[in-house]
């Protein structure tokens, strides 16, 4: 192994530089700056370069970390843009946004007493370089295929199995219901996280290898999916998943009650320059607000920070367990403390309060129980400990589920499961219906942008099986 590598014994652990938290919470920029180039070969050199790497075992993609990082030490910043991008479609985005944490970052197995390699501030370091010094090229098949596939939607599950599927030379049509591509990294992750420039690039690239890029097309509305399925070889179904889980208690329905994604959007689209009267007339707007946002994920961490950022009076996160039970990235809870959010764990609604708009949220404290089925401690109320919390904006962030698929793309022979998420075949990613295969979120439920990459480039493999055997007996005939 070469001399530049095992360097954590005297280099310490270090991310990119992060903005002060007053200096942030006056704009909707990211909060990481970028590497310099000798810091990031600096922080490459820290890993151990192990024989059985846990980090690539425990990213989704099985990236070859070890070896990307490896080729950062030594300089060689191209060949390690090589090997990042040859098994993410998104780089660069994974980087900025997967709860590193709890993947590769958190199975980094440097010896005990030092910290992880800072393994996605390299990820996106290098493929910035790459973008800056023009390495980035589009998909140029070695070959045109007569043969097309239709993905409806463009999140990371359709753009990426789009992208692989264009690398094979099929012809690519991509519909989505949006007057964007991107899915969730435009309209529900916050610029904070993740620059929309950074997605529109990605999309743009997309676009110039020969991707046909439908927006405002909604299946259902503008075609069916069987005429989809007359119209193609393969259909991919990578919808997500976008019906907010609702809480049953009294007043829910009071003004000024809103869903995470219809807060997220109107802010998102705002950041993108378009119109939003519901922000404009100060509905969707936290200014001078005291905001309680109900939930403990990712999506209440982003509202949360969202309403710090459109400067609320004040922003409280209300979540039924404690700080160590919360499914949010811990990374995100310590970025939204440091912004000013007050947390109030183990904490839940018990009604709404006010006529015709919300006054305060009535709540009562809980205790952690008995551990239910999943073997989670499942959270109680303690009786007589109901508290008032005074609120003019609300938001719900308790998860989402799947929409009514059958119903929606007039497919009632399509097969899900009691949650409503699409059946298929985990072999082959194919749904009931032949020639029909899904991805992301809607087969998952609510999941991660890397697990959604993982299965479009996954559900590309499958549908390129599909086709090759259908065209195979073919070409036999024809001999
Ligand atoms: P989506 O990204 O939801 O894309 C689905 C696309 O399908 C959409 O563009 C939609 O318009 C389109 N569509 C739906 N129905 C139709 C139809 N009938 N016709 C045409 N098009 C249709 N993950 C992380 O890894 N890190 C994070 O920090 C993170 N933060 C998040 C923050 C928020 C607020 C939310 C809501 C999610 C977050 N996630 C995060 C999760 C992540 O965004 C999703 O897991 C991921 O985007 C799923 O990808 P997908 O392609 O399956 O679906
Ligand atoms: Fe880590 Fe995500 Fe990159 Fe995998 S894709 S190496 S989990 S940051
Ligand atoms: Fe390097 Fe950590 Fe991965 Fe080992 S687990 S190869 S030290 S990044």
């Amino acid at each position: 192994m070469t001399e530049r590598m095992l360097k954590f014994v005297d280099t310490g652990q270090g991310m990119p530089d992060k903005r002060a938290a007053g200096e942030r919470v006056g704009d909707f920029d990211e909060i990481y700056k970028e590497f310099a180039v000798k810091r990031a070969e600096e922080q490459a050199a820290r890993c151990s370069q192990c024989g059985v790497p846990f980090c690539q075992i425990h990213c989704p993609l099985h990236n070859n970390i070890p070896d990307w990082l490896h080729l950062t030490a030594e300089d060689r910043l191209e060949e390690a843009y090589e090997v990042a991008s040859s098994t993410n479609n998104m780089p660069e985005i994974c980087g900025r946004i997967c709860p590193q944490d709890r993947l590769c970052e958190g199975n980094c197995v440097i010896e005990k007493g030092f910290q992880s390699v800072t393994i996605g501030a390299v990820e996106k370091f290098i493929t910035e370089t790459a973008f800056d010094r023009g390495w980035v090229k589009p998909v140029k098949p070695p070959r045109e295929r007569d043969q097309s596939v239709g993905i409806i939607g463009g999140g990371p599950a359709g753009l990426a199995a789009a992208e692989q599927l264009r690398r094979k030379g099929y012809q690519i049509d991509v519909y989505d219901r949006y007057d964007r591509m991107g899915g969730l990294l435009i309209y529900g992750i916050p610029n904070f996280k993740l620059e929309k420039s950074v997605v529109e690039r990605r999309t743009r690239l997309l676009a110039d290898g020969g991707i046909r890029l439908h927006t405002d097309f909604e299946v259902g509305r503008d075609a069916t999916l069987e005429e989809l399925r007359q119209k193609h070889d393969a259909v991919l179904i990578a919808t997500g998943v976008y019906k907010a889980r609702e809480v049953k208690v009294p007043g829910v329905g009071l003004g000024n009650i809103f869903p995470a994604m219809t807060y997220l959007t109107a802010s998102n689209r705002k950041g993108l320059g378009d119109k939003v009267p519901d922000f404009d007339d100060g509905t969707l707007n936290a200014a001078g607000k005291r905001v309680v946002v109900i939930g403990g994920g990712d999506t209440a961490m982003d509202c949360v920070r969202t309403a710090v950022r459109q400067n609320a009076r004040s922003v409280s996160c209300l979540y039924r367990r404690d700080r160590a039970n919360m499914p949010g990235s811990a990374r995100e809870v310590h970025h939204a403390e440091e912004e000013g959010v007050e947390f109030v764990w183990l904490t839940g609604p018990e009604a709404f309060v006010g006529k015709p708009n919300v006054k305060a949220v009535r709540a009562f404290r809980m205790r952690l129980g008995a551990p239910d089925a999943t073997g989670r401690q499942a959270p109680e109320p303690i009786s007589d400990s109901s508290y008032r919390l005074d609120a003019d904006l609300v938001i719900l962030a308790l998860g989402f589920d799947p929409e009514d698929l059958p119903v929606m793309f007039g497919a009632p022979e399509l097969d899900v499961t009691r949650w409503g998420t699409v059946k298929v075949d985990h072999e082959t990613m194919m749904t009931n219906l032949d020639g029909v295969f899904a991805a992301g979120d809607i087969v998952r439920g609510a999941s991660l942008v890397v697990w959604a990459i993982r299965d479009g480039r996954d559900a590309a493999e499958a549908i390129h099986r599909h086709i090759m055997a259908r065209a195979e007996p073919a070409r036999v005939a024809a001999e």
